[in-house]
């Protein structure tokens, strides 16, 4: 039997078999029924879409005698027939591609001219690609719509309409075609599947789908191809494999390995994919794709009212969601596009994909504050886990004697009242898009605690008695830049005005400039700013410290050591944060009208 590919197979003989487009079939449909055919019409979208198909069945609806009530042609008569085989004179196609010049527009006007009006039959002239046009091609079809002969329809099928000239748009009436969505595309493609005796699953088709755009005639040739080379099987794996791309779990894979931090398993999965030939810049490229999906799956509860990706995707996204932070997710898809654009600079690309996999898993070759942070939040994680599994004194630095006696004091199942601030912390790292601004809970919490003047404790962790001002002061920075998730960027710009100075009877310090009154009296009432600072202290010290904020002139005692690190308000915006002009503008956001002179 002579072989049709499938796209022409199951080419719609009517207009409700045409997928997706029920806009516009159903428009036209009514159009041919209540004899309000127009004469040119434009037909825009991608390609696949169904642009040419409907104008063919548009053909045999006005010329078939036989015609339904709701439009749709019968399909069995001699017309219907001639323009299903392609031999009907009532259809003619043209590439405007290849038919770009005002000659071959010449002619059609010379052919519309001539053509006998036999029986009130209607000819359509279906002009693909019609963008190609030249511009004096363009202006002789102009021409012709502007005088159009009663029996002749025309029908500009464009995938770029804005190519054509305003005055050939204002003649036509316009049927915009959209590209497919999923899961009528894959009920489509499963319905040919089963005709054509195909073993399938839901997930391969969704796989077939994901690579057609919404094009119906690319996912038959996609489903056409896999079939072909798979026996009539059609799996994800054979999908890959057809397109010579990555395994549709190598992303899930990659995603994870991120998280672990596995450089190992990283350059592994690379030798894979080159091994099965695939082609690495396409994966890269798709992992940027599918990180996207899932940062989108960690915001956005309808995630599947957004995004058009197969349901499989879609749940693929929200379960990898849970296991990475965003603030990761987001560093990789900047490391991956600053890859892709290597690759696309033609650099060796197996080599590019290593090094962008080894920066992603190992953080500690990022000398950036974003390395530092993804490093500080992995410690974070590890220490939760150390301490679900371990008593916390196991994993503190090693407690001196009074602490130990406080301990041992403490009842084994509650070692530290630790419960609330953990819980805190626990959701920071997994941000849900429902979550409220931490500050708005921490201060209705901590209020009650509200301790005022001389420095609040933690709840939690032994406090540091024998807290070293040098220590605590070599871990600032990491705190500094660890607490700007928890606060904010504006109570972030707000701390940046004080600086520790000292420790004393182990609370810790910090100075505001004199002339900061408004600053001094907002740190000292902000318990959300103590907590995170106290909260950050205890990751990185291992122990509780507690905090007051005071004016710099307030204590001669400390004016030697002020005198030795004077804050100075630019250098700290810019030592502290890259982001400085962000900062800055947050700053005066803070001041306000509130400078008060001094
Ligand atoms: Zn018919």
């Amino acid at each position: 039997m002579h072989y049709q590919a499938l796209y022409r197979k199951y080419r719609p003989q009517r207009f409700d078999e045409v997928i997706g487009q029920d806009h516009v079939t159903e428009t036209l449909a009514r159009e041919v029924v209540e004899d309000k055919v127009a004469h040119a019409y434009l037909f825009t979208g991608p390609r696949g879409t169904g642009k040419t198909t409907s104008a063919r069945l548009l053909a045999k609806s006005l010329n078939c005698p036989n015609r339904a009530d709701d439009g749709e042609p019968c399909n069995e008569c001699h017309s219907c027939e001639g323009i299903a085989t392609g031999s009907s004179i009532d259809v003619i196609e043209l590439d405007a591609a290849s038919h770009n010049k005002v000659e071959d527009i010449r002619e059609i006007r010379v052919n519309v001219g001539t053509v006998a009006a036999a029986e009130g039959a209607r000819r359509v002239y279906v002009l693909d690609e019609a963008h190609m046009l030249s511009r004096a091609a363009s202006n002789a079809l102009l021409k012709t719509l502007e005088e159009p002969p009663e029996h002749v329809v025309f029908v500009l099928a464009t995938t770029e309409p804005y190519k054509l000239l305003d005055t050939i748009r204002s003649r036509t009436q316009r049927f915009d075609f959209h590209p497919v969505a999923s899961e009528t595309l894959i009920a489509h493609l499963s319905t040919i599947a089963d005709r054509e005796g195909f073993s399938y699953n839901h997930e391969a088709l969704g796989a077939v789908t994901s690579h057609a755009g919404g094009s119906v005639r690319d996912a038959l040739s996609l489903l056409e191809q896999v079939a072909a080379l798979g026996g009539g099987e059609v799996t994800s794996a054979g999908v890959s494999r057809a397109l010579g791309i990555a395994q549709a779990d190598s992303y899930g894979r990659l995603l994870d390995l991120v998280a672990a931090g596995d450089a190992a398993r990283g350059i592994g999965l690379v030798a894979e994919l080159a091994s099965q030939g695939a082609d690495l810049r396409r994966f890269v490229a798709d992992a940027i794709a599918y990180l996207r999906g899932v940062f989108l799956a960690q915001y956005a509860e309808n995630i599947d009212e957004i995004v058009d990706a197969p349901n499989e995707t879609i749940d693929d996204w929200r379960t990898r969601a849970t296991t990475i932070s965003s603030r990761e997710v987001l560093r990789s898809i900047d490391e991956l596009s600053t890859a892709l654009l290597q690759l696309r600079d033609g650099r060796e690309e197996r080599l590019v994909v290593e090094l962008a996999i080894l920066r992603l898993t190992r953080p500690e070759t990022a000398p950036d504050l974003e390395g530092i942070t993804v490093r500080l939040g992995r410690v974070e994680r590890q220490l939760r886990e150390l301490e679900r599994r371990e008593p916390p004194s196991a994993i503190r630095r090693p407690p001196s004697a009074e602490e130990q006696e406080e301990t041992a004091r403490l009842p084994s199942d509650r070692p530290f009242e630790t419960t609330t601030d953990d819980r805190r912390r626990t959701t920071d790292d997994e941000p849900k898009a429902d979550e409220p601004e931490p500050e708005s809970v921490d201060e209705s919490k901590a209020t009650e605690s509200g301790a005022e003047g001389g420095g609040r404790k933690a709840e939690g962790g032994p406090p540091a008695a024998d807290l070293d001002f040098s220590d605590f002061e070599r871990v600032w920075p990491a705190i500094v830049a660890q607490i700007r998730q928890d606060v904010g960027p504006r109570r972030h710009a707000l701390l940046k005005e004080a600086s520790p100075t000292a420790v004393e009877n182990g609370t810790v310090v910090f100075e505001v400039a004199p002339h900061m009154h408004f600053h001094l009296e907002q740190l000292k009432s902000d318990v959300g700013i103590t907590e995170a600072i106290t909260s950050a202290a205890r990751d990185q010290l291992g122990s509780s410290v507690a905090v007051t904020f005071r004016s710099a002139d307030a204590e001669a005692v400390t004016a030697a050591h002020h005198e030795e690190r004077a804050p100075d308000k630019d250098d700290l915006v810019e030592a502290t944060d890259d982001s400085s002009s962000d900062a800055v503008s947050n700053v005066l956001d803070v001041l306000g009208g509130e400078i008060v002179g001094d």
